[in-house]
């Protein structure tokens, strides 16, 4: 999958609302005028993927619009478009954070799924009454299938978030009998959970969800559905190496790119690429080149030099996990939680 920056501001964060957003550090140094991807900037991005074959396999499976609030560019809809002609499922993720049918965001994610575009959410309780609630109503209407992302603080937080989805698509009929049989599960795990042991550590928490699935309903409606541990973000701007809900390890990265398999790429807005999530809040410092600025041989060149500085950072972070230097930065610039 690609993740692609397309958007640096996000309309929650300018109102202080996402406390411990995890994309904002490393977004808010961007310029006023460089907040938005433009239409010839995505042209040029999707130029590149075709000509570089690890980019268009990653795009084949998946391109996935994000930020900031993508919703917020006002050529997102162009923006779809140009992605739509590299990749065959193209989603936007949004916040839905919207005040009225008139916003023009509300019009852009409208356009886009008519174009075919799935439209993804994270789950914010703080606005679920007042605005994700009833466009998600709206967006069934629209789209057969969703991926919700879950960021949970705690468990009783994960409890009372998996409480309003399953509620939501509780008694809907056959359509969605699928996806509230699947919420239903989740329910039941993560209440026993949360009311039994709510300070339990990340092993008994992942032992007790077991292979639960994460895609669940029909032809008529399919949800995915993404629970996500919360991080804090420290003033340098770098994430925590501990979840904030289950603070008593340190949270181990499993780096494929260094194992010469890319699962995802992210693309930040300047053209950076990371082969993980990283917003840039992981602070790797081996890119795998710029998508914006350098040309496919030089970038086929770029992933192999930053995969075996990447395979000798994480054999030092190895050494160091297992000899009580835990959380040390090696040369390589590869974050001590990455092996
Ligand atoms: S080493 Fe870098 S690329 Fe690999 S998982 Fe860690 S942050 Fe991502």
């Amino acid at each position: 999958m690609l993740s692609i920056f397309v958007e640096t501001s996000c309309n929650r964060y300018e109102r202080d609302e996402c406390v411990t957003c995890h994309v904002f550090e490393p977004l808010k140094e961007y310029e006023r005028s460089e907040r938005h991807l433009t239409p010839a900037q995505a042209q040029t991005m999707a130029d590149k993927i075709k000509r570089v074959a690890v980019l268009a396999a990653l795009a084949k499976q998946e391109i996935n619009l994000t930020g900031g609030e993508a919703s917020q560019n006002p050529e997102i809809v162009e923006i779809f478009k140009i992605f739509s002609s590299v990749s065959p499922r193209v989603c936007l993720h949004t916040n839905l954070d919207i005040n009225s049918i008139k916003s023009k965001r509300w019009l852009r994610l409208t356009e886009i799924m008519k174009l075919s575009g799935r439209i993804d959410i994270t789950l914010y309780p703080t606005v679920w009454e007042k605005s994700q609630k009833p466009f998600l109503e709206k967006i069934l209407k629209l789209q057969k299938r969703m991926l919700v992302n879950v960021v949970f603080e705690s468990l009783p937080d994960l409890k009372m978030q998996i409480n309003i989805l399953a509620d939501f698509f509780a008694n809907r009929g056959e359509a969605y009998a699928g996806v509230e049989k699947l919420l239903e599960e989740y329910r039941e795990k993560i209440n026993f959970l949360a009311d039994n042991y709510p300070d339990c550590d990340e092993s008994r928490y992942t032992g007790h969800m077991g292979k639960i699935e994460e895609f669940g309903g029909s032809e008529s409606f399919t949800l995915g559905i993404n629970l996500l541990p919360g991080f804090k973000i420290d003033a340098m701007g770098r994430r925590h190496m501990s979840s904030t809900p289950f603070p008593q390890k340190p949270y181990l990265l499993e780096c494929t790119a260094a194992r010469g398999s890319i699962e995802i790429m992210t693309v930040q807005q300047n053209g950076n690429m990371t082969p993980c999530c990283d917003v840039g809040n992981l602070t790797c410092l081996p890119h795998f080149g710029n998508i914006l600025q350098d040309s496919a041989a030089e970038l086929q060149e770029k992933f192999e030099a930053s995969r075996r500085i990447i395979e000798a950072g994480i054999g030092k972070n190895y050494r160091n996990l297992n000899s009580g230097r835990s959380g040390k930065w090696e040369s390589e610039g590869v974050p001590p939680y990455c092996v």
